[in-house]
């Protein structure tokens, strides 16, 4: 029976793990013109597309012929993902059921105006911000220093490799996002990306 967590599980698991942004971006969006990949990677594996595109900016696809690729490829900026989902707020306040989540990771003080239940909030441009996808257990990520997608065995892990590289004091906080499955229909590009 089609089970569309089991596919996207597959598709982190089996074809996106180890591979790097080159083989993901259908533009070419890669090392050559940004350094952080998080959200873009994100993107592309979900199909999402809201606020910056890789398409819309510099990329291999459009060099010399500007403009071809405006409006395609996926949402590239973390922000922009955390702000553009309507369900959203801090990691302990996920809903039950967490698997395919988004899990952002940033200083506390860069995701304002939280609900008191600690829901939805808005993050702002601090560069220490991070986002993945978890799966039982684990969080499937973009590893910018390593140029590839990885995967930490527990979001424990994830939080303290960021808990290190965004200072201890900064209160690094972990946040999520639903992403409404039945309208971005997960998989749609993973054929020709990963
Ligand atoms: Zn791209």
């Amino acid at each position: 029976m089609y089970n569309m967590f089991d596919m996207l599980l597959k598709t982190l698991h089996v074809d996106c793990l180890g591979k790097s942004i080159d083989d993901i971006c259908s533009n070419g969006f890669t090392k050559v013109h940004a350094r952080n990949h998080c959200a873009h990677f994100v993107s592309h594996v979900l199909g999402i597309r809201f606020g910056e595109l890789c398409g819309n900016l510099p990329n291999e696809k459009n060099r010399g012929k500007g403009g071809i690729t405006n409006g395609t490829g996926a949402t590239i900026r973390c922000n922009e993902l955390y702000n553009g989902l309507t369900s959203r707020g801090k990691w302990e306040n996920r809903p039950a059921f967490a698997d395919g989540l988004l899990i952002f990771v940033t200083p506390a003080g860069n995701v304002r105006a939280l609900l008191q239940d600690g829901t939805l909030g808005t993050m702002g441009t601090d560069e220490r911000k991070h986002v993945g996808i978890y799966f039982s257990g684990r969080v499937y990520h973009y590893s910018n220093g390593g140029n590839r997608v990885i995967v930490d065995p527990t979001v424990e892990r994830f939080h303290d490799k960021f808990k290190g590289q965004y200072g201890r004091k900064n209160n690094v906080s972990l946040f999520f996002a639903v992403v409404p499955y039945d309208v971005y229909e997960p998989h749609q590009d993973v054929h020709n990306i990963c």
